[in-house]
């Protein structure tokens, strides 16, 4: 199947001779640029119903949300540019590019930067999927911009078998997007003997979709792997702790700091009790990765294991510490990207629920993670919802936050003999795949 969409993809890659067809006959404004001149396909300022040697596409627009959203969205966009025989593009920024290898071999996936439909890819001269289903117009063949996080109802009919049937009128399918919609597609009849086929293990649909597309690129292979050699390699288990707080007034340091040790020690199991005594001799050696974007935590626990014994020697190491959130800038992003992969090569993991960020690392490591709930005064402390600081996932795939309402009869409920949709453990409502 891969090898098909390689093949695909080569043949419809920017530039190429079927890109260009495609593009000037379903673009109906001249796209900015010099490039037009330079082919000689002409622009037929019409839109056209593609058949099947035509090349069709996934646009993956320029999202806003941090990276692991934005990971998580651009692999189920490559899974639905699978299922309809679709060419997954990336329109990146500035700040994405340098951070994978290209995933086809020889080919790009990167959408060119000067042939864009007007003068924004998602500008006027493309069709708003929500508003023609508001319109109940379902005679469309122009470029049509779908919001997928879009909480309005019309949007949400992307997910219906029939509204699928009409998109694959369309050569030109534009995404945003920032959310994992993935088990959804496991949800719709329309593809779900394909799914099958395609992923018998359910637990590793990111897992594998997540490592065909996200190799890192030089630069990040080159921070990625200075860090593990260095501090890593050597230790008995590595052990990567996700902290993500998003109310820095709501979940205090040192709360978090309590909870992360109570998952840790008491219910993970996976640090040592402090020693009463000092001379305990340690019989294993840990390295812990902290991931987060304050330096608070690391050197809290780095202080606190060193200035007492326990029977095992853990090392403390932080890649990265940005201390405030900018994903529009690439250096910033290129720390995620490393932070991520760092956590993904660990051997036991801690995550912070709700986090996109994690789902991402333990995806690509193939990691059941223990999901940290951040304590969070708002809720009396925090430890009040589950009752613990933390529980094993049920399974290593990431959650869909924000589903389309859905028909609670198919979720929780094997659909076949081997696989089910449950709800996430830390997403009430949300979705997400496991094997049962
Ligand atoms: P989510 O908000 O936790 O779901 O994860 P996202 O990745 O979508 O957005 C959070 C963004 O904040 C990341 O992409 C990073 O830019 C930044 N960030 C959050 N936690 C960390 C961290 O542990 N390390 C680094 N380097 N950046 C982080």
């Amino acid at each position: 199947m891969l090898r098909d969409y390689e093949q695909r993809h080569k043949r419809c890659e920017p530039l190429s001779e079927s890109f260009n067809r495609s593009f000037f006959q379903e673009s109906s404004s001249s796209p900015v640029g010099t490039k037009k001149q330079n082919y000689s396909t002409k622009s037929h300022q019409t839109s056209h119903v593609v058949d099947d040697d035509d090349c069709s596409y996934v646009v993956f627009t320029r999202p806003t949300n941090g990276l692991g959203n934005r990971m998580l969205s651009m692999s189920s966009a490559f899974l639905y540019a699978l299922l309809t025989n679709r060419v997954l593009l990336v329109d990146f920024g500035p700040d994405m590019t340098h951070l994978f290898s290209e995933p086809v071999p020889n080919s790009t996936w990167l959408f060119p930067e000067d042939f864009r439909f007007g003068n924004r890819i998602y500008g006027s001269k493309v069709d708003d999927f929500g508003s023609l289903m508001k319109k109940k117009n379902n005679n469309y063949t122009d470029p049509v911009l779908v919001n997928i996080s879009s909480s309005f109802l019309h949007d949400k009919l992307f997910y219906s078998n029939g509204v699928q049937d009409g998109l694959q009128k369309v050569a030109w399918l534009i995404l945003k997007s920032d959310q994992y919609f993935v088990p959804y597609l496991f949800l719709m009849s329309g593809f779900r003997a394909k799914l099958d086929r395609m992923f018998p293990d359910k637990e590793a649909v990111f897992h594998h979709l997540g490592r065909y597309l996200f190799t890192p690129s030089d630069q990040a292979w080159g921070l990625i792997a200075r860090f593990y050699d260095a501090y890593l390699e050597k230790a008995d288990e590595r052990i990567g702790l996700q902290i993500r707080v998003l109310d820095s007034k709501a979940s205090p340091t040192a709360l978090v700091l309590k909870q992360v040790l109570r998952c840790a020690q008491k219910e993970a199991q996976i640090l040592p009790p402090l020693a009463t005594k000092q001379n305990e001799t340690a019989t294993k050696k840990l390295a812990v990765l902290v991931a987060s974007l304050s330096s608070e935590f690391y050197i809290e626990l780095k202080d606190m294991f060193w200035k007492r014994a326990s029977a095992s020697t853990v090392g403390f190491h932080q890649a990265s510490r940005e201390e405030v959130q900018r994903s529009n800038d690439g250096s910033h992003n290129m720390m995620a990207w490393v932070d991520i992969y760092l956590l993904s090569l660990c051997d036991v993991l801690v995550t912070s629920g709700w986090s996109t960020f994690g789902y991402v690392a333990q995806g690509l490591g193939g990691l059941r993670p223990w999901i940290l709930q951040i304590p969070d005064t708002k809720y009396g402390g925090g430890d009040t919802l589950w009752g613990q600081a933390c529980r094993r996932a049920v399974s290593m795939e990431p959650c869909f936050h924000f589903p389309p309402s859905y028909d609670d009869n198919k979720v929780g409920v094997r659909v076949d003999g081997s696989s089910t949709v449950v709800h996430c453990e830390d997403v009430g409502g949300g979705l997400k795949l496991v094997n049962l």
